[in-house]
């Protein structure tokens, strides 16, 4: 399976610093092949990346849509203006969208939905707090948003990563155990929905990673790449991570 490593942006960097970033970073991932490379920046900045990249090994992906085509919701954006500005994937279901915009697995199943009808394929997020963690309810928390956020949803258009909550931005990775534990969890919910398509359904951890960490983690049998935050706005950092070395 092609690995995936994503850069998510969040609310950081202007239309100049976007270039820059690219100035650096495309050359120095211009020969990977075996990684499918992709930086979400801001909305703002989606058309200068796209100028920059297309024709690349790099894609692009934005960081939220509304689930409505068009109309009467101002400030909202929809998948069919995404995808013709150059996306191809959208990040739905980020903790900090569920946490500060107050994000349902409904609203993200509905999200999931109208990106799949317009052709933009998805970085599903899921992940359990660190209150939900100590309490044991991790496995439960997990399962439900998948269920709930893939209801109705095909298989093929997706990926899925795994952000424990506690890890993000916070320089605490999960261990190697429980990032696998984890992922082969998840692994086994989509094979509940999925079948054996499950198998062919990558799923990303997410959660301090860093060029440091990285190679564990790729090496783990379940994780098939990473969603990236802080070690995703550095052009070095991310080039090493996305040049992770893999196991012989
Ligand atoms: C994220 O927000 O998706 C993320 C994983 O952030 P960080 O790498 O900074 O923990």
């Amino acid at each position: 399976m092609k690995y995936f490593i994503a850069a998510n942006w969040k609310m950081n960097k202007t239309i100049t610093e976007t270039r820059e970033f690219l100035r650096i970073f495309m050359p120095a991932v211009r020969k990977i092949k075996d990684v499918d490379i992709v930086i979400a920046p801001p909305f703002t900045s989606l058309s200068a990346a796209y100028e920059k990249i297309k024709g690349s090994n790099i894609v692009l992906s934005a960081q939220n849509i509304f689930w409505e085509e068009k109309g009467a919701y101002t400030g909202e954006i929809s998948s069919t203006m995404l995808a013709d500005a150059g996306c191809r994937y959208v990040i739905i279901g980020h903790s900090e969208r569920r946490q500060y915009f107050h994000e349902t697995n409904e609203t993200v199943n509905k999200k999931i939905t109208s990106a799949q009808k317009d052709g933009l394929h998805v970085i599903f997020c899921v992940g359990e707090s660190l209150k939900e963690r100590e309490a044991g309810k991790t496995f439960d928390v997990i399962k439900k948003e998948i269920r709930e956020g893939l209801k109705g949803v095909n298989a093929g258009n997706f990926v899925v990563a795994y952000e424990p909550i506690w890890a993000i931005g916070t320089g605490k990775t999960a261990t190697t155990g429980q990032a696998q534990e984890m992922h082969e969890f998840i692994r086994k919910i989509l094979g509940e929905l999925y079948g054996d398509k499950a198998d062919e359904i990558r799923i990303l951890y997410g959660g301090s990673v860093t060029p440091e960490n990285v190679d564990d983690l790729m090496a783990c049998k379940d994780v098939n790449g990473a969603l990236v935050g802080g070690a995703g706005l550095k052009p070095e950092s991310f080039s090493r991570i996305v040049c992770f070395k893999k196991e012989i």
